[in-house]
This record gives C-alpha cells, sequence and structure tokens, in this order.
C-alpha cells in the first residue's frame, strides 16, 4: 500500500501545540525548531509506509544452484511501538533455504528496514519481514528471529531495564521440517 507523504508543516504544528500542552513555552530558544525536527525526524522513521517491497528489492535477486541454508544474522534494527510510539531496537536474523535463487544480503537488511520503519509491534514485523523474504526468494522455507529492546518497558511503567523480547516467524520447511529449524536456531546462536 503505497502512501503519500506526510505533511511536515502540519506535524510541526501538531508537536508545538503538544509541547504546549506538555507545559512547555514552544517559543523559548531550544524549542523553536524542535517542532520542524521532529516532523523530519518522523517522517524517517515512519518511511516505510511508504516503501514498496518490489522497489525495495529491485530485482536483487541471483541465480544459485544449490539449495543449503542462507543465514544473515546480527542485521541492526530499529523501529516504533505503535502503543506508545517510543523506540524498540535491537537485532534479527533470518535464514532461508531458497530454490534456486537467492536475494542479495544488503537487500535483506533493506526488507527489515522496510517493516521497521512504521509504527509496530515486534511480533506482527517478525511476521511481516518473513513473508516479504518468502515471497521475493521464493524460498521452500523462512524463519526470522527478532531480539529487542522497548523503551516503553525501560522508562516507563514497568522499568524492567533488561528485559528483552525475542520474536519468531517460520514458514514453509522451517515450519514443517523440526530438524531445519533446528538446524537454523543453532546456526544464529
Ligand atoms: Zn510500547
Amino acid at each position: 500500500m503505497k502512501r503519500k507523504e506526510p505533511n511536515e508543516k502540519r506535524i510541526a504544528a501538531l508537536v508545538r501545540e503538544l509541547l504546549a500542552e506538555l507545559g512547555e513555552d514552544p517559543g523559548r530558544d531550544g524549542l523553536v525548531k524542535t517542532p520542524e525536527r521532529v516532523a523530519k525526524s518522523l517522517a524517517f522513521l515512519t518511511r516505510g509506509y511508504r516503501q514498496n517491497l518490489r522497489a525495495v528489492v529491485n530485482g536483487a535477486r541471483f541465480e544459485s544452484g544449490t539449495n543449503h541454508m542462507v543465514i544473515l544474522k546480527d542485521i541492526e534494527l530499529y523501529s516504533l511501538c505503535e502503543h506508545h510510539m517510543l523506540p524498540f531496537f535491537g537485532k534479527c536474523a533470518i535464514g532461508y533455504i531458497s530454490q534456486g535463487k537467492v536475494l542479495g544480503v544488503s537487500k535483506l537488511a533493506r526488507i527489515v528496514d522496510m517493516y521497521a520503519r512504521r509504527l509496530q509491534i515486534q511480533e506482527r514485523m517478525t511476521e511481516e519481514i518473513a513473508r516479504a523474504v518468502m515471497e521475493e526468494s521464493g524460498a521452500e522455507g523462512v524463519g526470522v528471529v527478532v531480539c529487542a529492546k522497548h523503551l516503553c518497558m525501560m522508562m516507563r511503567g514497568v522499568e524492567k531495564q533488561n528485559s528483552e523480547m525475542t520474536t519468531s516467524a517460520v514458514l514453509g520447511t522451517f515450519r514443517s521440517d523440526e530438524k531445519v529449524r533446528q538446524e537454523f536456531l543453532s546456526l544464529i546462536k
């Protein structure tokens, strides 16, 4: 789904109102340009909404004679939780077994960014990344594991500062074949 670019002027005006409501003086030196900065930063952090998978992968599929498991791990990710609009961040591991086609390594990282740069919950994002890799690679199976820390847990509420959430999504043979899933899990350790 392609969305239009956000209206940064309008967002800045809303942020100015928000600052005032929080008891701040949006006119003081340090804050004068804050609304525009927040608008720019939010536009960037949600740009995944305005990307599409085809364009992101952009045909970077390569023929490969083998059908071994391909793993890319420690892919950094930064996202915003949709419940509090606070960051969550961590690492993602992706594995798949190709059926003659592999995706460029940088494309896997770009797929992660495309789904991370929007308001998310970690579970859904993990699933979306897995489906996207499956769709674009035509793999026989895909596994994705995401470990992330959520500022909404660390800074507020329960203040559990060291807790990390792990989510996984497995499709195709990664779901149906226990051995494949175990191989994936041991390789990403
Ligand atoms: Zn949250």
